[in-house]
């Protein structure tokens, strides 16, 4: 069990996330150690965390960033970064977007389609600049093997298929205002096996080797984020396993010798760094369950109502006492606000700390204000 400053919880209110930033900045240190090498460029997803602090502490680690939407790229040029930092992607750009996009001086947009290549292009034309775009593009790696890939289907809002990929480079070349750099992918997130990002690779070569054959080449490829993170057992893996992800694309992708490779991290991240702290406001005894009732809800943390996602659940106040079993759910009028089902824990008092682990990313910035609930604060810890 991780160990947290119980001691100055007691005049926090509740809930709220907790982040080690001791923590943070030895993940970002094996970030840079493991992916040493001149042509790897490592952005961070800002979607899955933007608190402040966060931004701030990845920033002076010398990450980059990947933004989908305005409000992401303004918060990293707040907390920090430049906009040549900057990647921009997602589905569904305004005008408006755009436009801070190109004023900020983002490095390159990752476009995923036909209709906004044209609206990019018009923009930039119109404030007299070019602007570095890359093709978001649909791998289609096989869902049947790979259940948990989501993103990288055919069948998928996201990016462009393969067959429509050859007019989609066509156009961008055509257009005058922005500058084919280079090919993105995202295939999917919280991925723990290698295979996945080994057919991912086999098909970027098969991609390059199409195209080199035809004269067009890439100066830059993205392969998206993804790396998942061990839920179970925080304490085991506190930092995921970066070096054997850094040393896949190192064997498996044949980068040119000119050629960039950005990776965009999210969760693998941040996840580990952060937990949500709640306190428990009643224990109720039911005919054939026990419930423990916590001050913190989906609301707060809404990845177990949305995704059926599990966070491991610590009696903190208590970590010694007799195991007894809880279905652990928060105050929110929602059957899906629960945080775990027949939960063997220590025994649970009134009063008591419980940390959901593992909170990091999608947490809090997923927190809304449903039942005109307050959203939840953050403590950051630096021992
Ligand atoms: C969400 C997202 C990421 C980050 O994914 P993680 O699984 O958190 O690493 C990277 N790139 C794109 C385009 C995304 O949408």
């Amino acid at each position: 069990m991780a160990r947290f400053p119980i001691a100055e919880f007691k005049d926090l209110g509740t809930p709220f996330y907790f982040y080690d930033l001791a923590l943070l900045d030895r993940t970002l240190a094996e970030i840079k150690r493991t992916s040493r090498d001149e042509r790897f460029k490592v952005h961070y997803a800002v979607k899955a965390n933007a608190n402040p602090g966060i931004l701030r502490r990845i920033q002076a680690a010398g990450l980059g960033i990947d933004a989908v939407s305005g409000g992401e790229i303004a918060a990293a040029i707040e907390a920090g970064f430049r906009g040549s930092q900057i990647v921009y992607a997602g589905v569904g750009k305004t005008d408006a977007e755009i436009e801070l996009a190109i004023r900020n001086g983002v490095s390159c947009f990752n476009v995923e389609s036909a209709p906004e290549l044209e609206i990019i292009d018009e923009i930039a034309g119109r404030m007299r600049k070019k602007a570095n775009i890359a093709l978001r593009v649909n791998p289609n790696i096989d869902a049947h093997t790979h259940e948990y890939i989501t993103t990288g289907l055919a069948e998928n809002k996201f990016g462009i298929n393969l067959g429509q990929l050859p007019d989609m480079i066509r156009l961008a070349q055509e257009l005058e205002h922005v500058n084919l750099s280079g090919l993105h992918f995202h295939i999917g997130s919280q991925i723990t096996e290698t295979e996945p990002f080994i057919m991912l690779c086999e098909t970027i070569n098969k991609l390059q080797e199409q195209y080199a054959e035809n004269g067009i080449t890439f100066k830059t490829i993205n392969v998206g984020g993804g790396l998942g993170i061990d839920y179970a057992d925080p304490d085991r893996h506190p930092i995921p396993d970066f070096e054997n992800y850094f040393k896949v694309f190192r064997n498996h992708l044949h980068l040119r010798a000119d050629q960039e490779l950005h990776f965009e991290l999210g969760r693998s991240v941040v996840a580990q760094c952060g937990s949500l702290i709640t306190r428990v406001l009643y224990v109720k005894e039911g005919e054939s369950k026990r419930f423990a009732i916590v001050d913190a809800g989906m609301t707060d943390l809404i990845r177990p109502a949305l995704y059926n996602a599990h966070h491991r659940i610590e009696n903190i106040s208590s970590p010694n006492g007799e195991l007894h079993h809880y279905d652990v759910v928060g105050p929110i009028c929602e059957s899906s606000d629960c945080f775990g089902k027949d939960e063997l824990l220590p025994s649970i008092r009134r009063g008591d700390f419980l940390a959901l682990r593992s909170a990091g990313a999608y947490g809090e910035i997923m927190a809304s204000h449903y039942n005109c609930r307050q959203l939840p604060g953050s403590y950051f810890f630096e021992k």
